[in-house]
């Protein structure tokens, strides 16, 4: 399943994609924004653990839908007002997100997500404890490497062509003849 750093391989991909010029926010700023976002619907393994000591008890749920997408892009865009440091994302863009963690684990799992929620639930099944949640954050985020190497192979692909964009757009310089 795609852990915290495929998710935020996937939002940074797709940030990147969406990012104005004139934005001028920190990188750090922005990844932090990235990486909540990207990875906020599985907020429900950390309260299933509180909770009920089991990660899986909420998993997949309310959280893992099209609602709580739109809900937390909307709260997304409001964001900013916390303070001057954090920085701006539209409504769409902070959807997107978060809708790209829903579309991650339905392409990369088996197991389905409730996207349709409240009309379909689909809590994830089984057992996981602190020790098994923690170890597969820590050590199976390993395997999420190969999507994040996807990710930066497509960043290093749209700096190039968005460099031959520019090079198109530029005005052609007019050669003086120095005769
Ligand atoms: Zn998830």
């Amino acid at each position: 399943m795609p852990l915290p750093l495929g998710h935020t391989a996937i939002g940074w991909a797709l940030s990147e994609t969406g990012r104005r010029e004139e934005d001028t926010s920190s990188l750090p700023g922005r990844l932090l924004l990235v990486a909540l976002l990207a990875n906020l619907p599985d907020l429900d393994v950390l309260l299933g653990l509180l909770l009920y000591g089991n990660g899986n008890a909420l998993h997949r749920g309310p959280t893992h839908s099209l609602v709580f997408a739109l809900v937390a892009g909307w709260a997304a865009a409001h964001l900013w007002r916390l303070g001057p440091r954090v920085p701006r994302v539209s409504f769409r863009m902070g959807f997107l997100l978060v809708f790209s963690h829903l579309a991650a684990d339905l392409l990369f799992t088996s197991a389905p997500v409730s996207l349709f929620w409240p009309l379909a639930v689909h809590f994830s099944e089984g057992y996981s404890g602190w020790g098994t949640v923690v170890h597969a954050v820590v050590f199976r985020s390993l395997q999420d490497a190969g999507i994040a190497a996807a990710c930066l192979g497509y960043l290093v692909l749209l700096r190039q062509v968005r460099r031959m964009v520019d090079g198109l757009r530029a005005p052609a310089v007019v050669r003086r003849d120095d005769r």
